[in-house]
């Protein structure tokens, strides 16, 4: 060719150089010589090249033109493949072992019916040959894809094979759609029917699973998911509870209801007449926000990591549980707990005739009464910190029921020791709540903050003039030199009870 004459045109161009034409030349001249010749070899009993596996073919009569187009879908239909197969590797990689996965399958871009190595309904109409309808059975397409010389060629893509083929794949994929006797009846289904109704079957699965989550969720939202319902199921029938009534309340993280007691183990324990089942949730969200109570827990933290989000959830109730215990030994006034099971915590009710005690923010106190109530709040915060060592974490007037003209300290799932690398800050939250609320209600001899915390304590942490902000540093530096202790000597430290009860250990001078 004339590559002068070419250039020269091509400077004319007002987009500067443009890149000489190349010169017209078919596709199959570019197909290597001897793959075309061991290709007619192998078909050598016919004429044209053809390949199997893209089960695309040319006629005799197919002239050049018609074999470049059908080189040039081969190609692509290769190409497109090889692109599936990358967004194949790269979907596995993608959602690797996930329960939950993202499908790309809208980017692929061989359609499933071209692609039968990966449709996984695909039917082998051979399989379906010793039917007792074989007799009236239409021939399948043929191995190679044409019979006889050249002249009966039955693709894959012809109308009334694909139409069968379509037939029995719909009675693979989506059996709730009826195709009736369709192998019997040579019923077939044009590629155009075949594609819309099984859009619509994958449609109206994704659909119903669609429901069906939300309905599970929606159950879940209120704590009592199928599982949950059944280990509730399980107490009325082993006689622990005589009838659950109906739910008290309905929080973030559990679902409290009140029942009726029936009796406990081979002996017949009695259980209280009335009790709640406090359900912990087993929508997991909300339980997120709390890992830091229990992770740092000394003692939860071998056990922590190692479980699933559902048996953490159980080490709620469990934590629970035990720290109830613990309260009940110091006599602080609280739920007596009846049993655990799983994530169901069952324990005695605070109120009367299936009313629950109001919370004493809900309270309507003399101020007498009140007056009585801070210090009994006072008192069973020293307790719980100095005798069972714990700190309550979500200590408010939200979560101190009054009934009998005493306070009742409840829900105590997140509480910790004071051993926790957080401990003191979560003390000094609760003291801010408990002091603002008494003062808030005129009681004029609750303490301030600092005084509170101190008090809980035994701690002599000095209060400044420019008050929180330095209070705030010392309680974060000892918790540090108590974590650093704790790392250090393997031991506690600071600021806990003593071994026998006494009152807390001071830190050591040369610490
Ligand atoms: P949550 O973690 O959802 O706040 P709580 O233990 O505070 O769970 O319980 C929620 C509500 O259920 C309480 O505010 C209280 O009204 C009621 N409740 C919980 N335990 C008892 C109980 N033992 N007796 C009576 N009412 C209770
Ligand atoms: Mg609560």
């Amino acid at each position: 060719m004339d590559q002068s004459g070419v250039a020269a045109q091509a400077l004319k161009s007002p987009w500067g150089s443009v890149a000489p034409a190349a010169p017209a030349c078919s596709l199959a001249d570019v197909m290597s010589e001897q793959l075309a010749k061991q290709l007619e070899e192998e078909n050598s009993d016919f004429p044209a090249l053809t390949d199997p596996g893209a089960d695309l073919l040319l006629t005799e009569e197919s002239s050049d033109t018609n074999s470049d187009l059908m080189l040039a879908q081969m190609l692509q239909n290769q190409f497109d493949r090889e692109f599936d197969n990358q967004l194949r590797r790269e979907e596995k990689k993608f959602n690797g072992d996930s329960k939950v996965s993202i499908s790309f399958e809208n980017y692929r871009m061989v359609h499933p019916y071209e692609d039968s190595d990966s449709s996984e309904d695909e039917v082998d109409w051979q399989d379906t040959r010793d039917d007792p309808y074989k007799k009236d059975k239409p021939q399948t397409t043929p191995r190679k894809g044409f019979t006889g010389k050249g002249k009966n060629i039955t693709t894959k893509h012809d109308a009334v094979t694909c139409g069968r083929k379509n037939t029995a794949r719909m009675d693979n994929f989506a059996p709730e759609v009826h195709v009736g006797d369709g192998l019997g009846m040579d019923l077939k289904l044009s590629n155009q029917v075949f594609n819309s109704l099984k859009q619509h079957c994958y449609s109206e699965q994704r659909r119903s699973a669609r429901l069906h989550e939300k309905k599970e969720h929606s159950t879940a939202e209120q704590a009592v998911d199928p599982r949950t319902r059944l280990l509730m199921f399980k107490m009325v029938n082993a006689g622990l509870l005589e009838n659950i009534n109906g739910c008290i309340s309905t929080g973030k993280e559990s679902v409290v209801f009140h029942a009726d007691g029936g009796s406990m183990g081979e002996e017949e324990q009695p259980v209280p007449d009335e009790v709640v089942l406090k359900v912990f949730k087993t929508t997991l969200n909300e339980f997120k926000n709390r890992d830091r109570y229990i992770k740092d827990d000394y003692r939860f933290i071998d056990r922590f990591s190692k479980l699933n989000p559902r048996k953490i959830i159980r080490l709620w109730a469990e934590k629970e549980m035990h720290n109830l215990t613990r309260m009940k030994k110091a006599e602080i006034p609280c739920p007596e707990v009846v049993v655990l099971k799983k994530h169901i915590l069952v324990m005695s009710f605070i109120g009367k005739d299936h009313i629950p005690a109001p919370k004493l923010k809900d309270a309507m106190l003399s101020s007498e009464d009140m007056k009585n109530a801070y210090y009994q709040v006072l008192h069973m915060m020293q307790q719980l910190y100095q005798e069972c060592n714990l700190v309550h974490a979500d200590l408010s007037e939200y979560n101190i029921l009054w009934h009998e003209g005493k306070a009742w300290l409840i829900d105590v799932s997140q509480s910790i020791e004071p051993t926790h690398p957080h401990a003191l800050e979560f003390l000094f939250r609760d003291c801010r709540n408990v002091s603002t609320f008494f003062q808030k209600r005129g009681v004029t001899e609750a303490m301030s903050v600092y005084d509170l915390f101190n008090s809980v304590t035994g701690l002599n942490i000095p209060v400044g003039e420019e008050e929180e902000g330095e209070f705030m540093a010392e309680i974060v530096a000892l918790e540090k030199r108590n974590e650093d202790h704790v790392q250090r000597r393997g031991k506690k430290y600071f600021p806990v009870a003593s071994e026998d009860g006494g009152p807390p250990l001071k830190p050591d001078a040369d610490d």
